[in-house]
């Protein structure tokens, strides 16, 4: 089969203006990128408003491999495949971060013939969002230490700033730095460090925001430091969320593309779910669920992430009704689940497929604690063997899973023909979707259930660090506030050498983190890494631009 970027070459795009039309977007509410990108505005939203929203679908995942075991490019494929079974369907997935593209995990537009394209500007900056969220954290930052220079004012605590720096890109030599250095007129010196863009609350705001107001209001709430005094000190204090919100003015639009069968898809806004929230923007879906029958959404890693969040969280917020859960498992992501070897996951090894379908089971229980329907999409792969396809199926059979094999990365929606029945008749069913955890429960409660009932810890406790900042949040008001954890894309638990189904284990919570601009309370266990860095051999050694402009190693 061909690779990626040449079958992206070789589909044939629809002028976007002919996919927005398609859509039922009206031309004046269009901002053309060339061709085939568009944003569409988000004052679009105001004229759907009466409109009646279309069903929502989750597509989420087992514990991955590095590798990622095909939530997007199934999401693509079951948006493709629901259009063909006569649903008007819109797929909204996240924009690709430059620090996977350039790491081990490669670009975020799909694979095979289930992408969404034109996939190099997807994956290479694409309408400079990402840029734009970047800029306007680091407005901040520059602004917080001309704060201090300049007689500050507000008392802010030097060592006590909880705004680092940001930047898209995987560099763990900058995680812990000094700045500040060479005299007077360069400022104070004081410790910082930088995180990834995708884990910035700026992009946590943007992809919660619901209009332009919102996005100031919360860009103002940003807690930046705890004053001499003990009090928190927000951006607003500063008086620049309106300049924030200015950079961000072309960001908070959605991007339009089309995939590989001209579907239209959004893809806005790009957190990551092992350290952010993990979906792309509440704009994005609302807009697509007024414009079609079905949408497919992805959330990012494996269910206990990116899923929990999604149900517990976002769709609180955007007052979304999930109407069925789509499970992407692989054989390959069983099989380590099950103690296989990861440099050697395309032999042929029933055992650890057996051992690992554990995880696919937790995985599938915790989804179904959210009342929902769920199928699970076993994404077939080139070395899957036919006894491990076999077991597979015998092994949801006999455990009451419903599933259904998918073939969207080589056939295109044309392999995601039973999903997308099965779908449909899933979401028919009414159950009523109920998030596990409310909104305004108490932090500790919160965290004792999600880590009992989704990461199946028998306890759970909070190092010192963590202890002191829940002291310091309930005396502020926030003891209630949403949590969104932090933590291992590659376990349930919180240590990514637990593979399978780890269970009465402590869960470790290090620190809590305030981000109040984006409404949630971030708990971070283990040394989980808000700033990755890149691998021994990253995808960098193999991307290439050829003398007529045309990439090469993209995948
Ligand atoms: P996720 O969204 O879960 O991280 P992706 O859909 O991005 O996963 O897929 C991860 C990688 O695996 C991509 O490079 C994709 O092209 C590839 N891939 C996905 N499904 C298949 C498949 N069935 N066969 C071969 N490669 C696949
Ligand atoms: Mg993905």
């Amino acid at each position: 089969m061909m690779n990626d970027l040449e079958i992206a070459r070789q589909a044939k795009l629809l002028p976007i203006t002919e996919v927005a039309k398609k859509a039922g977007i009206p031309k004046e509410y269009l901002k053309l990128f060339g061709d085939n990108v568009a944003k569409v505005s988000h004052k679009y939203l105001e004229a759907l408003k009466e409109e009646p929203d279309g069903k929502l679908v989750l597509v989420t995942a087992i514990t991955p491999t590095s590798a990622g075991e095909g939530k997007t490019t199934t999401s693509i494929g079951l948006a493709m495949a629901l259009n063909k079974i006569g649903k008007r369907t819109f797929v909204t997935l996240r924009e690709p971060s430059l620090g996977p593209v350039m790491g081990i995990k490669g670009g975020a537009a799909g694979g095979g013939y289930a992408q969404v394209l034109p996939m190099e500007e997807i994956n290479l900056h694409f309408t400079g969002d990402i840029h734009a969220i970047t800029t306007a954290h680091n407005l901040l930052s520059a602004s917080i230490d001309a704060h201090i220079k300049f007689g500050n004012k507000l008392e802010l605590d030097p060592t006590r700033i909880y705004w680092p720096r940001a930047m898209d890109m995987n560099d763990r030599a900058l995680r812990n730095i000094v700045i500040g250095l060479g005299g007077r007129s360069n400022g104070h010196p004081r410790e910082d460090g930088f995180i990834i863009t995708a884990a910035s609350e700026v992009m946590a705001i943007l992809c919660l925001a619901k209009d332009i107001e919102d996005l100031k209001n919360r860009l103002g709430n940003i807690i930046i430091s705890l004053s001499k005094g003990g009090d928190f000190v927000r951006v607003k204090d500063l008086n620049i969320q309106g300049a924030m919100a200015a950079v961000l003015k072309d960001a908070i639009n959605p991007n339009l593309v089309q995939t590989i069968e001209g579907t239209p898809a959004f893809v806005h806004g790009g957190p990551f779910a092992n350290i952010a929230h993990g979906t792309n923007s509440i704009i994005a879906t609302k807009m697509a669920l007024k414009l079609s029958d079905f949408v497919v959404t992805e959330a990012g890693f494996g269910a206990d992430l990116g899923g929990e969040k999604f149900l517990d969280f976002v769709s609180q917020v955007g007052n979304f009704k999930p109407s069925a859960v789509v499970l992407v498992a692989s054989i390959r992501a069983l099989k380590l689940n099950g103690g296989a070897n990861k440099k050697s996951l395309e032999i042929e090894d029933t055992d650890a497929l057996r051992k690992g379908f554990e995880n696919l089971k937790v995985h599938y229980e915790n989804m179904r604690k959210f009342r929902l329907p769920v199928v699970v999409a076993i994404n077939d792969f080139p070395d899957d063997t036919v006894a491990e396809k076999k077991l597979l199926a015998d092994l949801c059979d006999k455990n009451d899973i419903p599933f259904e094999i998918s073939t969207v990365w080589k056939d295109g929606g044309n392999g995601g023909i039973a999903l997308a029945k099965r779908v449909v008749e899933l979401s028919n069913t009414g159950s009523e979707y109920q998030p596990l955890i409310p909104l305004d429960a108490p932090i500790e409660e919160k965290l004792s259930t999600i880590t009992k009932e989704v990461y199946r810890a028998g306890s759970y406790s909070f190092e010192p660090k963590a202890k002191s900042m829940l002291r310091i949040l309930k005396k502020q008001g926030f003891g209630n506030y949403p949590v969104i954890v932090a933590k291992t894309q590659y376990s349930i638990s919180d240590d990514a050498k637990k593979l399978g189904v780890p269970k009465g284990y402590n869960f470790q919570i290090r620190d809590l983190a305030l981000s109040a601009g984006a409404g949630f309370v971030v708990a971070v266990s283990g040394d989980i890494m808000l700033m990755p860095g890149l691998p021994m051999e990253s995808n960098a050694q193999r991307i290439d631009i050829d003398g007529n402009g045309e990439i090469i190693g993209l995948f």
